[in-house]
């Protein structure tokens, strides 16, 4: 996923974290139980979100309205 978010120029951080036992996701209302013992997060810079859900967007449609709907609310300008 880095890799193609650098590929299409889109700025991002990578981080990791120790998993808990188990989470629960309160968007997706699920629970979920990690099978390694650590989680890795992909944050998308705000410069690059508009780029982002052009070019790449979501394929679970709850995840492209969310992205759309914050996009829409929080002025996002297309800096790059
Ligand atoms: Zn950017």
């Amino acid at each position: 996923m880095a890799r193609l978010l650098e590929y299409l120029n889109i700025h991002h951080t990578i981080g990791e974290e120790l998993t808990k036992d188990e989470f629960i996701s309160l968007s997706a209302g699920k629970r979920y139980r990690p099978k390694s013992d650590k989680i890795y997060y992909l944050r998308i810079s705000r410069c690059c979100v508009i780029r982002f859900s052009k070019l790449i967007g979501f394929r679970i449609k709850r995840k492209m309205v969310t992205l759309m709907t914050l996009i829409r609310e929080s002025r996002f300008k297309e800096i790059c």
